[in-house]
Formats: C-alpha cells, sequence, structure tokens
C-alpha cells in the first residue's frame, strides 16, 4: 500500500529532508514532496489559491521551529481548509520543543516523532498513520454509500406509496384510489350531466363481532365482506373502495337512484350468501350491513363532497332504523 501513498516534508533543514527522504524511500513509499519552509508547504498545498490545483498527500511530516511562518502557523493554515482536514500531520520535533506541542495538538497535529529519529520507529509509525489514514478514507467512502442507499430507498419507498391504490387486507381499492377516482368520475358526470350515484356500507355490530371472535376472526370477515361487494358489480366503471375501518364506499357512474337500490340489493344478498355467523349480532344470527345511498347529476356549483354527506346521511338513518337495510337520500 505504501506504493501510492504520498508525502510531504515540511521542515528547514536540508539534512532532515535527506534523512527522512532516504528513509521512506528505502521503505517504498510512493512520491516524496519536500518543502523548506511553511511559505513553501502553503503554496505547494495551494492553501491560498483555491483554484490551483491542490497537492494530493497522504500524510504531512512538519518540523515545528521553522524561520517566517512556523510549524504551528502552517499546520492551522492547513487545517482550515476542509480538504485537508483529513490529512494527518505528524510534528517532527527536537526534546527541547516539547513546550510546542500542546499548541501542535490544539492545532490539529495527530502525533509527534522525536529527532533524530530512530529508523525504525519513524518508518513504522509513519506507515501506521498512513494505515489509519487509508482506514478514515475508506470508512467516509463507505458512509457516503450508505447514505446515497438509504436516499435511495426512501425515495422508493415514497414512490411506492403514492403508487399504492390497494387496501392490503381487503384487496379492494384503499382510500387514496377512492379520494383520485371519485373526484374524476364527479367531473366527469358533470361534464356529461349524467347521474353519479355513491353507496357507503357499514358492517352491523362489528365490534362484538371483533369483541366475541377477535380481531384475526374480524378481519378475515373483512375481507370476504369486500370480495362480496366486489363481485356484486357489474359494470367496468363501477368501483369499491374501503373507505374506513369497517365502511365500504361504492362509486356508480351514469347510475340514478334506482339503479343504485338494485346494486344495493345485490350487495346485501351476496353479503347474506357468505352465511358468517353472527352470535352477537342484535339483527339476526349472520353478519349483516346497512347501506347508505345517494345520486345526483353534478351542477357547476356543487361541492363533490355533498354526495359523500348525503349517503352517509342515509346510512346514519338505516343504523337508526334498525340496520341490515338500505336508506336512500332525497334526491
Ligand atoms: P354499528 O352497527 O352501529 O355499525 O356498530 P359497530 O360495532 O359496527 O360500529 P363501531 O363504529 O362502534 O365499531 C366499528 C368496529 O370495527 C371497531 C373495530 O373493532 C372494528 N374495526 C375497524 N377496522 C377494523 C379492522 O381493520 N379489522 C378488524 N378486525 N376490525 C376493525
Ligand atoms: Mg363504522
Ligand atoms: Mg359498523
Amino acid at each position: 500500500m505504501n506504493a501510492k501513498k504520498s508525502i510531504l516534508i515540511v521542515d528547514d533543514s536540508q539534512e532532515i529532508h535527506d534523512l527522512l527522504g532516504a528513509i521512506l524511500e528505502n521503505e517504498g513509499f510512493g512520491a516524496i514532496h519536500h518543502a523548506t519552509s511553511g511559505e513553501e508547504a502553503i503554496k505547494l498545498l495551494g492553501i491560498n489559491d483555491p483554484d490551483k490545483h491542490n497537492l494530493d498527500v497522504d500524510i504531512i511530516l512538519m518540523d515545528i521551529v521553522m524561520p517566517g511562518i512556523d510549524g504551528i502557523e502552517t499546520l492551522r493554515a492547513i487545517k482550515a481548509r476542509e480538504r485537508y482536514r483529513d490529512v494527518p500531520v505528524v510534528m517532527v520535533t527536537r526534546l527541547a520543543e516539547v513546550d510546542y506541542l500542546k499548541k501542535a495538538f490544539e492545532s490539529g497535529a495527530i502525533d509527534y516523532i522525536v529527532k533524530p529519529a530512530d529508523e525504525v520507529e519513524f518508518v513504522t509509525r509513519v506507515r501506521s498513520f498512513l494505515r489509519l489514514k487509508s482506514e478514515m478514507d475508506l470508512r467516509r467512502a463507505r458512509e457516503a454509500e450508505l447514505l446515497e442507499t438509504t436516499m435511495k430507498l426512501r425515495k422508493a419507498n415514497a414512490t411506492l406509496e403514492r403508487l399504492s391504490y390497494i387496501d392490503s387486507l381487503t384487496g379492494v381499492g384503499n382510500r387514496r384510489y377512492f379520494d383520485e377516482l371519485y373526484l374524476k368520475e364527479w367531473k366527469r358526470a358533470r361534464r356529461e350531466e349524467s347521474s353519479l350515484a355513491l353507496m357507503i356500507f357499514d358492517i352491523d355490530f362489528f365490534k362484538s363481532y371483533n369483541d366475541f371472535y377477535g380481531h384475526q376472526a374480524g378481519d378475515f370477515c373483512l375481507a370476504r365482506i369486500a370480495g362480496a361487494i366486489a363481485a356484486s358489480l357489474k359494470r367496468p366503471v363501477d368501483f369499491v373502495a374501503r373507505y374506513g375501518g369497517e365502511e365500504f364506499v361504492l362509486v356508480l357512474p351514469h347510475t340514478d337512484l334506482d339503479g343504485g337500490r338494485i346494486v344495493a340489493g345485490n350487495v346485501m344478498k351476496a353479503v347474506h350468501d357468505l352465511k358468517l355467523n353472527h352470535g352477537t349480532s342484535m339483527v339476526g344470527d349472520r353478519v349483516t350491513v346497512s347501506a347508505g345511498l345517494a345520486a345526483m347529476i353534478p351542477g357547476r356549483d356543487d361541492d363533490p363532497d355533498a354526495l359523500i354527506h348525503a349517503a352517509d346521511a342515509a346510512l346514519y338513518r338505516a343504523k337508526d332504523s334498525g340496520r341490515n337495510c338500505l336508506e336512500v337520500a332525497s334526491p
């Protein structure tokens, strides 16, 4: 791994350059760059010139005491640049300069080596700094990759959710499906000046069904009822959606109240024919539904919600008048 590693030595003593350079070359390190002053290092790294092609270095060996800009100042200037923030800077110092080390660490130095250095120790330490640097780079790259994957997943999930129109429990359309399609059908009916019928079905005494048979049986019952409603629809433009917990909404384009009554009858028969036992129902021994029906030819100034409210009010009356029946909104 040494071959590709690039090292910058900053020292005012030519002797040190020769010594360190020879050791590093012997060890097969890659490019070795030399700067004999802080100024030269700053110029070489392009610190004050953002347009200049910056030097790629993996580690910097920095003398502390130098004429002009000293090692500490040079270190600070380097660390102020984002792109050099992760490059380890090792101070190369004499014992007498130990007082400076505190300042060096505060300014971002990673460690120090005492000179004249013991050859083996010196090379070993430089090598371990280089390894640290590659591991850091690798981790950064992995983190960036992971972040990208996470963002992609998040986007995909949002798209999937947006695209999902199916209620997972019952397999019929979900509330979003209803909201979008109903508005389209409303506008179409207004354009064509044709009657649009809407029906809401609500399972009778379903809370006590859940309490008695358990929530799982309740889920199963919901799915069966949804299936029965969907199977009762004959025209391709008719559609059913799960409106709320145990409520289903039917939209019947080109249909008036009489047509709606027929469909309601078919649905209630289909539900009856499921023969789902309901031991705690107050209206019989099978699962039943109540229904509210409304229909209208939408006018310019009509609110699409008006038809839903009318069907809902009719359903309320069906519940009030004993359940297991259809109530129709007055036209
Ligand atoms: P009513 O005859 O007046 O409609 O009485 P009800 O008990 O059916 O009505 P209520 O609104 O009091 O209770 C509705 C119940 O439907 C509450 C809840 O236990 C059940 N429910 C709603 N969503 C689900 C569901 O996804 N799964 C199951 N198992 N039960 C549900
Ligand atoms: Mg309800
Ligand atoms: Mg109910």
